[in-house]
């Protein structure tokens, strides 16, 4: 019989792929429930999925803030989820200073929560069945801090601590977990974000900040995105794997070339060579506004790279 996979946030991005692309699974091993907060914005989804409609995708409304809308979307799924991808999820940039709490809370809400909140319904039938899978698009920032995402990333690492500490106890009971760590994906994702940004005044930063963040981290952000970033289909295609895998993997990165930076922290476990190498990439190599990433791998580091 087919799994039944249930995914958050299918209205864009790679929640939307990915429902289209297990949908149309050759094999047919799936049964896609596509879920989204506004069904007024299920238009592109039932496009995409074309035939696969009202066969092996159903799309539902489903806010992954709400314990009610929880609730509702699961008592109208026939039989049990096999599958469950966590895709929901909010950015939020800028200076500490200028963002609220509320705004911060928000994406905990939905990033941290949200996800949460899921597993807390699913899990009760899966452990009876004795099998499942939990699948969370987590991020390369849940496994490195990165400037001006501080909330963003510390929502993502809450995901990989929370989630590696339930693979333990799930191992026992035949449920798998995987994170899947994306690099920069182009999605409506960074449009979201720039649009929050240009309006945003961020009160009581000081100028020096604001500089910072306007002047250095925007233009080098907007470059990381055209010259590493990839498409929502490679992104999608490394998460089919991975939930067609006999033995899933618990983390799964999606771009080769984060690998430098993520093995900064491995190689040096007091944290030192990360957090130095990542300042001297944004304040002190002006290669990086022009080539992104590809500043790790043209031999400037880590050569350069000399702890102060
Ligand atoms: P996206 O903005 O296109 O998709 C996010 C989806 O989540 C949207 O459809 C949005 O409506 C939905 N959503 C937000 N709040 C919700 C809620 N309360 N209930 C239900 N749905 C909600 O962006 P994307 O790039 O496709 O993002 C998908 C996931 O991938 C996110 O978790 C994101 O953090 C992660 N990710 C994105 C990138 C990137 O660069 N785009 C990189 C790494 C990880």
């Amino acid at each position: 019989a087919p799994r039944t996979v249930l995914i958050s946030g299918c209205s864009s991005g790679i929640g939307l792929e990915l429902a289209v692309q297990l949908a149309h699974d050759p094999k047919k091993r799936y049964q896609v429930v596509a879920t989204m907060r506004d069904l007024g914005k299920k238009e592109t989804l039932e496009a995409a999925a074309g035939e696969a409609l009202g066969q092996t995708l159903t799309v539902a409304q489903l806010d992954v803030c709400s314990d009610e809308s929880v609730a509702q979307c699961l008592s109208c799924i026939q039989g049990e989820v096999d599958v469950l991808v966590n895709n929901a999820g909010m950015g939020l940039v800028g200076p500490l200073e200028g963002l609220s709490l509320a705004a911060m809370q928000n994406v905990f809400d939905t990033n941290f929560f949200g996800a949460v909140r899921l597993v807390k319904a699913v899990l009760p039938g899966m452990k009876r069945r004795r099998q499942g899978h939990i699948v969370v698009i987590s991020s390369v920032m849940g496994l490195q801090g990165v400037i001006f995402n501080d909330v963003y990333a510390a929502s993502k690492f809450a995901l990989e601590g929370f989630f590696e500490s339930l693979a333990i106890q799930l191992l026992q009971f035949n449920i798998f977990i995987s994170l899947v760590e994306p690099g920069p994906v182009v999605t409506e994702f960074e449009g979201k974000l720039l649009a929050q940004v240009s309006t945003a005044e961020f009160p009581g930063t000081d100028p020096d900040t604001l500089h910072y963040f306007r002047d250095l981290y925007l233009p080098a952000s907007r470059e990381l995105f055209r010259s590493v970033g990839q498409s929502p289909q490679d992104v999608v295609q490394a998460i089919v794997n991975v939930i067609s895998s006999t033995r899933p993997p618990l983390r799964r990165q999606t771009n080769v070339r984060y690998s430098p930076l993520i093995m900064l922290k491995t190689v040096d476990s007091s944290g030192s060579l990360y957090v130095r190498t990542t300042h001297r990439l944004l304040f002190r190599c002006p290669r990086l506004l022009n080539l992104g990433l590809q500043c790790l791998s043209c031999g400037c580091l880590p050569t350069r790279v000399r702890p102060r």
